[in-house]
């Protein structure tokens, strides 16, 4: 079962550069330009935003080479708390250092804060 199985999100998966179902897309395969978890240091921060809210920030991954929605992702069901991404940063609510932490160096990033 998928997770908008009878929702309006619920199509199938169509090619984003020629429209067509992926099953008849003929476009060749992209280069994706990811980088090693290992080869890049996530630096970490605890910040204070607006109204006294406390966040868990995390720099230093390029969007260009990693799936920042998908690592939001992550960060945010291993928080149990919600999270945003802006530009090549990524924030998560509350003071979850530890728990970010562990989960990029479970991915294989190094970090530093
Ligand atoms: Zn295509």
């Amino acid at each position: 079962m998928r997770l908008f199985e009878g929702t309006e999100f619920d199509r199938p998966p169509t090619c984003e550069r020629c429209g067509e179902l992926e099953e008849v897309c003929q476009c060749p395969p992209e280069p994706v330009a990811k980088l090693e978890p290992g080869k890049q240091t996530a630096r970490l921060a605890v910040e204070k935003r607006k109204k006294g809210k406390t966040v868990t920030v995390v720099r230093g991954l390029p969007a260009e080479g990693n799936d920042l929605p998908g690592l939001l992702t992550k960060l945010k069901s291993a928080c149990g708390a919600g999270g945003t991404l802006k530009d090549d940063e990524l924030e998560i609510q509350g003071n979850n250092l530890d728990r970010v932490r562990d989960e990029l160096k479970k991915i294989g990033f190094r970090t530093k804060g």
